[in-house]
């Protein structure tokens, strides 16, 4: 019989990343391409075929040897139905991403990227031993994964793991994208760090924060971290009140799923070592004592290529191989 592989997509704004595995998730090759959004649906979807034809053809295998294809893309999305409902930057929206894809003759399996990614770390990342994980990614928003006795809880029309949208402090005046007012990312992001940064530099107190950076508009959680390793108070405060909102945060995750596992993903998990003991003192001062106890609080492994081991994850769990 012939060797059978998997293909994971991972769809984003900016690039589309494919790679070839086999059924253990090992990658045999890569291709990645400039996913052209601002050139409109149809290309966006040419292009994302042409991966998958490319990524075959370096493996020098056939598709026909290819059991099925994750596709990892922005959401919401309508898995049931394999639509894009709504993705801020593709022109994608309402499109059947499952249909359009239809003549690549293969099963095409779609999953929301934040869920593909908590699949990736659960199954060949950080999270190897767990069976209930929440995968927690803080960039410039806050997205998440939820897995449940080892499946990706969907919800009710798969838009389940929403958890930037949390609302933390509901007379905050900090708006998040989504319209409402003191969400979670909107105050525990990488986001909300340079928004700190800059307010904290405005206002006139004693930081080097705006030393390190030409414009206000340049500083970004990096300067935030980098200011604290010089020594930085106000950059300290920062840091400390970020590690608050996000122990709280996961404190409520752990009241209502009672996790083994949390693993923390997205940039500023690269500042870990600066949030990690306020983040767990928090966590120990406000979950239940004993839904702590057991839970450990990791940082994501698989860096850039989540997304696609992500998407290779959620192929092989469809097709009931992991
Ligand atoms: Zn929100």
């Amino acid at each position: 019989m012939e060797k059978e592989y998997v293909i994971g997509v991972d769809l984003g704004g900016t690039k589309i990343l494919t790679a070839i595995a086999d059924l253990e998730g090992n990658i045999i090759e890569r291709v990645r391409k400039d996913t052209e959004a601002n050139k409109g649906k149809d290309i966006v979807i040419q292009r994302l075929k042409d991966t998958v034809y490319e990524v075959a053809k370096k493996a020098d295998l056939d598709l026909s040897q290819v059991k099925g294809i994750g596709l990892g893309c922005p959401g919401p999305l309508d898995i049931e139905s394999g639509i894009i409902k709504h993705t801020p930057n593709l022109d994608l929206d309402n499109v059947n991403i499952v249909e359009e894809l239809s003549d690549l003759n293969i099963p095409i399996f779609l999953e929301n990227d934040a869920n593909a990614a908590a699949l990736g770390e659960k199954w060949f990342g950080a999270g190897k031993s767990a069976k209930n994980l929440i995968y927690i990614t803080v960039s410039t928003g806050i997205g998440g994964g939820i897995i449940l006795n080892n499946e990706i809880y969907h919800g009710a029309n798969s838009g389940a793991g929403e958890i930037g949208h949390i609302t933390l402090i509901p007379d905050s005046d900090v708006k998040c994208g989504c319209g409402n007012y003191g969400c979670w990312e909107a105050l525990a992001s990488g986001t909300a760090l340079s928004r700190m940064g800059r307010e904290a530099v405005k206002s006139d107190q004693d930081t080097l924060i705006d030393d390190l950076v030409d414009n206000l508009s340049d500083i970004n959680g990096a300067t935030i971290a980098e200011a604290v390793t010089k020594g930085d108070k106000v950059a300290q405060e920062i840091i400390n009140r970020l590690a608050d909102y996000l122990g709280i945060g996961i404190a409520s995750l752990i009241n209502i799923f009672n996790p083994d596992t949390i693993v923390i993903g997205g940039g500023v998990s690269q500042s870990w070592n600066l949030l990690e003991d306020k983040v767990i003192c928090t966590i120990k001062a406000r979950a239940m004592e004993s839904l702590v106890e057991d839970v450990e609080v990791v940082t994501a492994e698989l860096g850039n290529d989540v997304g696609v081991l992500g998407a290779i994850a959620a192929a092989l769990a469809e097709l009931n191989l992991l």
